[in-house]
């Protein structure tokens, strides 16, 4: 691989500060900036993340001694050292749709020349990023969006299973997360509440933390999660494997227990070339949580994605047209 890439993650909550005790255990990635809504860490000779887990979630990293600094604009004052970054992770909130979108627009004009990778959820939001296509490959940006777990590591594993069928009939994610408090993953915990009736993506950006609580409260903590707007279903359409209508995607998650309430599955049902009709299922170990299966797969396309861009490869990819590579 050459040269240790250096890594920024913008987004220091539950997926940010994971990711950055994921890096730790690599030695071909090091991270080297890190930032929140009170501002930015960064020390291009790497940051521990132990110096991240000394805080409290509340605390910004901007607190971090001698590496921190408080600022409203942190997007931007790393921007001013996009020399000294390879890869970004985005592990923001992307409520509304647009936002993540653009802060990718916003990075391309301003100069960024390296490997972004997202966690995306929502389909309109995996198409709105899909648009950047040009703007990207005309700044030699190599960007993989939909690279969590789903959509992600789950929709790979369906392109994969995709190979032993002509036809492809339905896939059918079933997810299973278990987290100990939402308060780690505001972001992730408010988005999975737009998905229920009644709710929109408008809707849960506008309500307080109080009233979120209230939601989990009438539910005792368990959302249950059905025919989501998940970009699964786009993914595997622009990669050729099945039209999104054959796509469907939900799921359990608890908020009060990080053990899972259900296993998380991916089932692939087609027609094999004899005629037969068949299901591959994946099956994710109990055992990993949210963020394994979230940033794991991202470290991996952003891997893939340091491949590609030293190809000279430009352009959004997504997490069914890019094998993720394991990084050490
Ligand atoms: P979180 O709420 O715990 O943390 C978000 C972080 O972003 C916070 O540190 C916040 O301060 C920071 N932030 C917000 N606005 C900012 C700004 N303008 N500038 C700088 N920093 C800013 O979020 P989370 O629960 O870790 O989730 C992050 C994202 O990951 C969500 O969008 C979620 O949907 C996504 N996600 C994807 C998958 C998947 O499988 N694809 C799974 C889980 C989460």
């Amino acid at each position: 691989m050459g040269e240790v890439k250096r890594i920024a993650v913008l987004g220091a909550g539950g997926l940010g500060r994971n990711m950055a005790k994921l890096l730790d255990k690599k030695t071909e990635m090091r991270l080297v900036a890190i930032c929140d809504k009170g501002g930015y860490a960064f020390d291009p000779n790497g940051i521990p993340s132990a110096k991240i887990d000394a805080l409290s979630a509340e605390e910004s990293v901007a607190t971090i001694s001698g590496i921190g600094v408080r600022c409203g604009d942190a997007i931007g004052e790393l921007l001013k050292r996009r020399d000294q970054i390879d890869g970004v992770f985005l592990a923001l909130p992307n409520l509304p749709n647009e936002f993540l979108p653009s802060v990718v627009e916003r990075m391309a004009k301003e100069g960024f020349r390296g490997v972004m990778v997202d966690a995306l959820k929502r389909t309109r939001a995996v198409e709105l990023m899909v648009k950047l296509n040009d703007l990207l490959a005309a700044n030699k940006i190599t960007y993989i969006t939909g690279a969590g777990a789903t959509p992600g590591l789950l929709t790979a594993a369906a392109a994969l299973a995709a190979q032993s069928f002509v036809e492809i009939e339905s896939v059918e994610i079933w997810f299973g997360v278990g987290i100990a408090n939402w308060d780690a993953y505001k972001a992730t915990i408010r988005e999975d509440i737009a998905h229920l009736e009644g709710f929109s993506v408008e809707k849960v950006a506008a309500m307080s933390d109080e009233e979120i609580e209230n939601e989990l409260e009438k539910r005792n903590g368990i959302l249950e999660l059905v025919n989501m707007e998940h970009a699964d279903d786009v993914i595997l359409e622009l990669a050729g494997v099945v039209s999104r209508d054959k796509v469907k995607v939900g799921g359990v998650v608890d908020t009060r227990s990080p053990k899972k309430p259900v296993s998380t599955t991916m089932k692939l049902t087609g027609i094999t070339f004899e005629g037969k009709r068949s299901t591959h299922v994946f099956t994710l170990g109990d055992e990993t949580s949210m963020a394994a299966n979230v940033n794991g797969p991202a470290l991996g396309y952003m891997k893939a994605g340091f491949w590609y861009h030293s190809k000279g490869l430009h352009g959004v990819f997504t997490s069914a047209t890019v094998m993720p590579l394991w990084p050490h």
